[in-house]
């Protein structure tokens, strides 16, 4: 009887434990994926994004004699019903960590044991699954440094080749029609612009990792501070939707080690990060909902998104050049470089005292790399709310981060046209992905700062300073 193969963020042959698993048994394999109720939850980029990896991952399948099936529906109802139409006696799936994912992946493998289907989740997504990492008094790991320690030396077992072929199942159940899901439609940003910058499918991945290991790993730590630089992987956007696995990217990066390349430390420990999120998000799933740090519900952030700061914050227009520039970086490529990250994070929940809930939802409709455990932990780090947290008294100043990493402003004038007689194609390219709604020309003067540094910097250190927490 066949085996269904249940895809979500492992778009890959390689690599894929449960895809080997499943290949190894010799039976029929129908893989299938679900536009189910956590797609149906996720903002404008990534959606878009995610239809573009599941177009490739189907071409990828057709490769080796297989196909992918497409449903949509809550994943329960799809999963039984297709068990019901193929005879599978076997339901497999990558293992997911967040909130959202776990309780649809429970309440699919209670329903379909409960039928009788063996159903079930296997590792793939991560390197070190959360619950096997353990402090001496054995709880989890709430700092980083400890957790990069207690996991650096373990062993990581190899990676798995892709099958050559899968064995097709004796007839195909029926499937959808991926442009009818439309998975595109809320990207009003533009999708043929951001459409430019994005690198999609396995292939594509393990070239990238291959030409980073070549010739970018061991530049790694002089350069990925630096955003004008192309110095860091890019390969964010492929592990999000699970195109290139964890492993081999770790792998790559400890041979880089062993073969001298300076930087490669510098990126496995980034990759350690990727880990952590995923730990801190198991064992505390709140750290995608409310502050981690329960004392900070008692801060007086705003928390409302229709104020003009926050519009302005969205818009790249807040007068703040480094802020701007990242925020219309992220408008038309759907990326953003980690160095402004952390300054568009900081500049949000510090000078504009806006709670880091409204900077985390506008990432997960611009970010084609967004991911549930890193962006929730990227921004409770940045607003000091959460675990190994930036101190909320430590503010960065983003006059003098840009003065630091932007020296000759090559990423400020890559991204911002006002004021530029032959302003950089890129910058321009923001006037063009922007929606109509927000009526703005690369003629208009550069905004004054909407709150300066010195201003937001006080006000900011006097709220915390009075706070009764
Ligand atoms: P590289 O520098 O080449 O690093 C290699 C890989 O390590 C990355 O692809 C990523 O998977 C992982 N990694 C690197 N830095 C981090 C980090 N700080 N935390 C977790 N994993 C990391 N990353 C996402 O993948 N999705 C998100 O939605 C996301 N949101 C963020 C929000 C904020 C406020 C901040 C401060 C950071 C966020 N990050 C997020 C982390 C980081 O900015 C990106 O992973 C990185 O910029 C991706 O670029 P790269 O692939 O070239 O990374």
């Amino acid at each position: 009887s066949p085996i269904i193969l249940w895809f979500s963020r492992d778009l890959r042959l390689s690599d894929h434990p449960a895809l080997d698993r499943a290949a190894a048994t010799g039976r029929p394999v129908i893989p299938v994926f679900v536009h189910d109720e956590v797609v149906e939850g996720h903002g404008a980029a990534p959606k878009w994004r995610l239809g573009l990896g599941v177009r490739s991952f189907a071409e990828r399948l057709e490769g080796i004699g297989s196909r992918l099936i497409l449903r949509r529906g809550e994943a329960v109802k799809v999963l039984q019903q297709l068990v019901d139409e193929s005879g599978a006696t076997t339901v497999w799936w990558t293992r997911a960590y967040d909130p959202d994912s776990i309780r649809r992946d429970e309440g699919v493998k209670s329903a379909l044991t409960g039928q009788g289907t063996e159903a079930g989740s296997v590792p793939g997504h991560i390197l070190f699954e959360p619950w096997t990492v353990e402090t001496q008094q054995g709880g989890f790991y709430k700092v980083y440094t400890p957790y990069k320690r207690a996991v650096w030396d373990r062993e990581v077992s190899p990676t798995l080749s892709a099958p050559s072929e899968l064995r097709p199942p004796d007839s195909w159940p029926d499937s959808d029609d991926l442009e009818d899901w439309q998975m595109g439609a809320a990207m009003d940003r533009g999708a043929k612009i951001v459409a430019g910058f994005v690198n999609v499918g396995e292939e594509a991945a393990q070239q990238r990792l291959a030409a980073f290991a070549r010739d970018g790993i061991a530049d790694y730590d002089d350069l990925r501070d630096l955003p004008a630089k192309d110095g860091t992987s890019n390969l964010s956007e492929n592990l999000t939707y699970g195109e290139i696995s964890a492993r081999a990217c770790y792998h790559a990066g400890m041979r880089a080690i062993d073969d001298g390349k300076a930087g490669a430390t510098a990126w496995v420990e980034e990759l350690i990060w990727r880990e952590f999120a995923y730990h801190l998000v198991y064992h505390t799933p709140r750290l995608v909902s409310g502050n981690w740090r329960e004392d900070w519900d008692k801060f007086p952030w705003n928390e409302d998104e229709r104020v003009a700061e926050v519009k302005a914050w969205k818009q790249g227009r807040t007068g703040i050049r480094f802020v701007d520039a990242a925020m219309r970086e992220m408008y038309v490529t759907g990326r953003m470089h980690n160095r402004s990250r952390m300054v568009v994070a900081s500049y949000l929940t510090k000078h504009l005292m806006c709670h880091w809930k409204i900077g985390m939802k506008w990432f997960e409709d611009c970010l084609v790399d967004w991911d549930p455990a890193s962006n929730a932990m990227g921004w409770q780090w940045s607003a000091g709310s959460g675990p190994d947290a930036t101190p909320y008294f430590r503010v960065f100043n983003p006059v003098t981060q840009l003065d630091k990493f932007d020296k000759n402003r090559a990423y400020a004038d890559r991204w911002i046209a006002e004021g530029k007689s032959d302003p950089h194609p890129d910058a321009l390219k923001y006037f063009e992905a922007i929606p109509r709604r927000w009526p703005m020309s690369p003629d208009d003067d550069y905004p004054e700062p909407v709150v300066s540094h010195k201003e937001g910097r006080e006000r900011a250190l006097e709220t915390y300073q009075n706070r009764d927490f």
